[in-house]
């Protein structure tokens, strides 16, 4: 960081897009990695000297000539809901969020075009009066930005029909350089595939251009059993079967339910939630009878995304509602093999016991995936170590959600490759420090 960038932001922007006092400096240097004991250690105290809310384009490249110019690490942002750190600028600097930039500039058939703060629930409403819907949301759609999503997500409702952000929700993004002249990319196609979940380290969205599906009417179940094990199953079946459409299908371990207190939930039985085509709702009841579940709970069309859904207790969700109750709670990210889940997840559980299981069930790459986040009460970060070591061994991959740098969040595959953009698009290399290991040969 070169002297003077304080005195040329304040130069170059308006008083009020610029926030320095210490209140805002730590509400805007923290994300929802306070959920992770390991994470929340890690991060303590790492603090931004300077948060930037453009409100225009222009704005936003002012911001990014003057970090540019005076080398000061630039971390993006958008809703701060992420739960990995993404958000948290190591090495200070400017946050800039990017939430005023959040214009919808463009609703066509089957496509949505936005700036990279478009609120996702915003998205959906709208997508939905013009009678279509998002491919994909994250359960805090109601507060996170699109380019969020796409930069620090991964999938979540609507997962199970469209697969992952990798599967070809995103059409195109405009991305912009960080150098004193600033330049727009437009990246289309294959291209595409690098930038996400990227964390912001490799270029800053300024435009998206997503796919939109057909509206449809989203009933919402929750189906109950005796033990996880033929919730499993029952969920199993329901993801693979390509006639009865869905938009999620949830597994909770008893005593997982007993934490959803807004609902009425029977004792002692596992729970299935299920978000399914109204049209389908025989053909669920049926799966259900032959599983020997009972179908606990419904709501009706008519409240969907005007109440609390079940949205609000899946993927990330679920385990708000235990940690409210019980803080020391915390989790694990699988990939369990679809061929031997049960299988796994028990030879886990003989290990360790406390662990109760929760399953999500996706579309990975045009297959059948199942994302086991099961929940434990921490106690060290060495028995998390030896939680990973026994999943691995019974053949999980595992996805850390206690670390913040990407090669651990699941990207190591792509290191090499997120560096050579990086090296273009941030030659300084001042976006999100820390978050994108040095690849051996940049050493
Ligand atoms: C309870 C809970 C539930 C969750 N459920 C889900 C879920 O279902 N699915 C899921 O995928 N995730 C989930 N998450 C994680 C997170 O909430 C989502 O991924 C969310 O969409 C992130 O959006 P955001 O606007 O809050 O992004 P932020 O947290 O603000 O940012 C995320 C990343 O994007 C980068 N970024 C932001 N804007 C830009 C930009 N313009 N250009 C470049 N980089 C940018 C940031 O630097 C950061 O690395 C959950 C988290 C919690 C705490």
């Amino acid at each position: 960081m070169r002297q003077g960038w304080q005195d040329a932001l304040k130069r170059e922007l308006p008083e009020e897009a610029l926030l320095w006092d210490h209140a805002s400096l730590v509400k805007f240097s923290n994300d929802m990695h306070h959920l992770s004991p390991v994470l929340e250690e890690a991060l303590e105290g790492k603090i931004a000297d300077c948060i930037a809310v453009p409100r225009t384009l222009e704005e936003l490249d002012q911001v990014i000539i003057v970090a540019a110019s005076y080398e000061v690490p630039l971390t993006p942002r958008g809703g701060g809901t992420c739960n990995y750190g993404q958000c948290v600028p190591l090495t200070g600097g400017i946050v800039v969020d990017v939430t005023k930039l959040n214009r919808v500039i463009e609703l066509g058939e089957g496509f949505m075009r936005v700036e990279p703060g478009a609120n996702m629930g915003r998205m959906e409403t709208l997508a939905r009066e013009a009678g279509q819907e998002m491919l994909l949301l994250p359960t805090t759609f109601k507060k996170s930005t699109l380019a969020g999503f796409i930069m620090g997500g991964f999938g979540g409702v609507g997962s199970i029909a469209w697969g992952t952000i990798w599967d070809g929700m995103v059409e195109s993004l405009s991305i912009r350089t960080v150098e004193a002249e600033p330049q727009t990319i437009l990246v289309e196609g294959q291209n595409i595939q690098p930038y996400l979940h990227s964390y912001g380290t490799i270029g800053i969205i300024t435009e998206i251009r997503v796919k939109l599906a057909p509206k449809t009417k989203w009933i919402q179940y929750g189906v109950t059993f005796d033990d996880w094990q033929t919730a499993a199953q029952f969920g199993y079946a329901l993801a693979d079967n390509p006639v009865i459409r869905k938009r999620l299908v949830s597994v909770n371990e008893w005593p997982i339910p007993s934490y959803f207190t807004p609902f009425q939930l029977p004792s002692d039985r596992a729970l299935v939630f299920v978000m399914l085509d109204a049209d389908h709702e025989d053909q669920l009841r049926a799966l259900t009878e032959a599983w020997n579940g009972r179908v606990d709970m419904e709501l009706p069309y008519d409240e969907y995304h005007k109440k609390l859904g079940i949205s609000d207790f899946s993927f990330g969700h679920y385990r708000l509602w235990v940690q409210k109750k019980d803080p020391a709670y915390t989790n694990i990210q699988l990939f369990l093999d679809p061929s031997r889940y049960l299988e796994q997840f028990e030879a886990i559980k003989a290990e360790f016991p406390d662990l109760l299981v929760h399953i999500e069930y996706m579309i990975r790459g045009g297959k059948l995936a199942m994302m086991g986040t099961p929940i434990f009460r921490y106690q060290t970060e060495a028995r998390i170590q030896q939680l990973k070591a026994c999943c691995i061994a019974h053949g999980a991959k595992v996805d850390d959600p206690h670390t913040y740098d990407l090669e651990g969040g699941g990207r190591a595959y792509a290191v090499d490759t997120l560096w050579s953009i990086k090296r273009q698009n941030d030659p300084l290399l001042l976006l999100n420090q820390g978050k994108l290991s040095q690849p051996e040969a940049a050493l």
